[in-house]
């Protein structure tokens, strides 16, 4: 398997990808630390201006820990690695607006409970559209 190059990270970074490349791009960082850490890297050098609290992330983070951990029985431990994920997910989503809308928190956690069962890529495909659509509707909100 091939490495991703910083150029696809950051298009990926700012859903510049088509969905194949995307997906191609998602999957590879959860199959390669080496790419997750260039990724990260990146990340964090360009959302720390205008990114969302880690108050809020930590928040996040530790409800859908507790939440997850009720409904696992013997499932490996939540990983930081799926922890600076879900931070990055916040973050490229721009759900600043969308975090204003406490509906966001049972999505995130609706979407958790179905981790055992879906692969990580569907997760995040379910967050990714829920967002789109909740971003679409206060467009139109706006209109009227
Ligand atoms: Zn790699």
């Amino acid at each position: 398997m091939e490495h991703l190059s910083k150029d696809i990270l950051k298009l990926y970074m700012n859903h510049e990808l088509d969905v194949e490349e995307q997906e191609r791009t998602e999957s590879h960082l959860y199959d390669c630390d080496d790419c997750l850490n260039v990724y990260l890297a990146l990340i964090e050098s360009q959302t720390l201006k205008h990114s969302v609290s880690d108050d809020f992330t930590d928040q996040t983070v530790s409800k859908i820990y507790s939440q997850t951990k009720s409904h696992q029985k013997s499932k490996k431990p939540y990983s930081s690695k799926n922890r600076k994920l879900i931070t990055h997910y916040f973050l490229a989503a721009g759900l600043t607006i969308v975090l204003m809308l406490t509906g966001i928190f049972q999505t995130v956690l609706d979407v958790t409970n179905d981790y055992q069962v879906e692969t990580s890529t569907s997760i995040t495909d379910q967050l990714m559209q829920k967002t789109n659509t909740l971003l679409d509707y206060m467009k139109g909100d706006h209109k009227q």
